[in-house]
């Protein structure tokens, strides 16, 4: 599921139909909106997918030269272009972060980036590091099948939920889906508790002084 919601998700120039979407997309939706939004502007002619750009080399006149070659291997192709635009992404290959002791470690550690599914944690104590929004998400799921979960935060943060007074909590503070004007007041978030609220009982391990959040306490979405 998204953490935008769909109104903020859209491209400017191409908005979800509300009759065909929720609120909230998943994966797979927004993956058809952008296959849709592709075919209407019939940029599908211009998209080489699995191909990788080897380097880009500023040549003569302003002008690049790129290297690419498909993914699956084959012949590198030189191209020239007036202008290239670098979008690769910070998000894509994850960063696991190295800390004292985590070579001693004996059980599982893993990135969020390669979690899919709550079914191998069943039954398992689990650590979450850091309360970003993968956490927050993959917490939600797993807390009904592990048998204790923990978040351990360098600081405390607010987990809002999704919807606030019949809105996403975001539409009230977007000018592309508010309909008022108002941004989010601190007293209509009074049901949204301040992580460290509603920790389950402190705590300091490995992590330094940490705290732990019971399965029982995760606030739905
Ligand atoms: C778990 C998660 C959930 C998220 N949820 C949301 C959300 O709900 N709403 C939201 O707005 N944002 C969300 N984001 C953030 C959003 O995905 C990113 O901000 C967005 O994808 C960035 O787009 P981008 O085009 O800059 O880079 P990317 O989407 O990372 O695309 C970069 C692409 O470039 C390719 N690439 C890199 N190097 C090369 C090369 N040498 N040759 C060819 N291709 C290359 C990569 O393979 C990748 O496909 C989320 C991110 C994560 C990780």
């Amino acid at each position: 599921m998204l953490n935008s919601c769909r109104d903020t998700s859209a491209f400017a120039d191409f908005p979800f139909d509300p009759a065909r979407h929720g609120d909230y997309l998943t994966h797979l939706q927004f993956v058809e909106y952008l296959r849709d939004y592709a075919d209407h502007f019939g940029l599908g002619k211009h998209i080489r997918l699995n191909t990788n750009v080897l380097d880009c080399v500023p040549i003569e006149g302003g002008r690049w030269r790129v290297r690419i070659q498909e993914a699956a291997g084959g012949e590198i192709e030189e191209l020239q272009f007036d202008a290239v635009l670098a979008a690769s992404g910070h998000l894509s290959k994850p960063l696991t972060p190295d800390f004292k002791g985590r070579g001693d470690f004996k059980g599982r550690f893993l990135h969020s980036h390669y979690y899919r599914t709550p079914g191998p944690f069943e039954g398992k104590r689990v650590a979450f590091i850091g309360l970003g929004s993968s956490c927050v998400d993959i917490a939600n799921e797993m807390a009904p099948q592990a048998k204790e979960l923990h978040v351990v935060t360098r600081r405390g943060g607010w987990v809002l939920p999704r919807f606030a007074l019949g809105k996403p909590c975001e539409a009230w503070d977007s000018r592309t889906c508010s309909q008022s004007q108002h941004s989010i007041q601190a007293d209509s978030l009074q049901a949204a508790p301040r992580f460290s609220g509603c920790l389950s009982r402190p705590t300091s391990g490995s992590w330094g002084n940490s705290s732990t959040w019971s399965s029982g306490s995760i606030p739905k979405n």
